[in-house]
């Protein structure tokens, strides 16, 4: 194991074991990527959770808007959001969901998209670009076919921006980026009647997100931005409503750990590997 990996784990230990040790904790929103055929079960289980622990379940622009009203402080709302727009998050998400009444956001990749719609045989060249890790614990990557995204616009799922060609933004210039937001938010607009109104930046770590981000976001017309970058939402005093805080979480991990990850364990995570500004 190397130096770095070493230093990692020490972090991670510390951080469960410190998050463990936390009775109060706040509203949150959670970051999912993949469910998997081997994962329903793990996803279910975690909802089921996350039911008992918090008070209730709403989509992003709602959570923006409970936060900015001061509506937040005595309740412990959960978000769930998902980065992409996998196909398995319909076929194994979405069941789920709809059984326990669980609302959630989905952050649409438009290339994904768009190739899994018109380029297919384009898909695997991008995913394993774009997503080499994911594209290594999952086979055939593809993204929702335009009657899938129809299904989650009609029940009541929101859809939020992710770029084009799902890029980290601080990589492109302020011109390319208004660009790669414009196209998507158009193509949503003229083909599903929807508007999109929130954002997640690609990668969302802290170095994926530039001072001018939010800027262009609120021109363009976008109301709020979110990183992956992990914090508890009542222990702000203050929030940039284009950099709301999201939790990362793995459908391989313990209930234990799942259950600290509730109580902080990233947001501890992130602090000491410096992620905040
Ligand atoms: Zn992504």
């Amino acid at each position: 194991m190397s130096l770095k990996s070493k230093i990692y784990k020490g972090f991670k230990n510390f951080a469960n074991s410190k998050a463990s040790r936390n009775s109060d904790f706040g509203s949150r929103i959670f970051i999912y990527h993949n469910v998997g055929d081997g994962q329903v079960d793990a996803f279910e289980k975690q909802m089921v959770i996350l039911k008992s622990e918090f008070d209730g379940f709403v989509n992003v622009t709602e959570f923006v808007k409970l936060v900015q009203d001061g509506l937040l402080n005595s309740k412990k709302i959960a978000c769930i959001t998902f980065d992409d727009g996998f196909y398995d998050v319909y076929k194994n998400a979405k069941p789920i969901l709809d059984k326990l009444n669980i609302s959630a956001t989905i952050f649409l990749n438009q290339m994904l998209y768009e190739l899994t719609n018109e380029h297919p045989e384009k898909l695997e060249g991008f995913v394993n670009d774009k997503f080499p890790r994911l594209s290594r614990s999952h086979q055939n990557l593809r993204g929702l076919t335009a009657v899938q995204l129809k299904e989650f616009i009609e029940d009541d799922y929101e859809i939020g921006g992710h770029t084009y060609s799902h890029v980290s933004v601080s990589k492109i210039k302020g011109s390319l980026f208004e660009q790669e937001i414009t196209n998507q938010r158009q193509f949503l607009k003229d083909n599903f009647g929807y508007v999109i109104k929130s954002f997640a930046y690609p990668y969302g770590r802290k170095k994926d997100i530039p001072s001018w981000g939010a800027k262009i976001l609120k021109n363009c017309g976008y109301t709020s931005g979110f990183t992956g970058i992990s914090q508890d939402i009542s222990k702000f005093e203050r929030i940039n409503q284009f950099e709301f805080p999201r939790t990362s979480v793995s459908l391989n991990i313990s209930e234990q750990e799942f259950r600290n990850l509730i109580k902080g364990s990233a947001d501890i995570l992130d602090k000491l590997t410096r992620q905040y500004k």
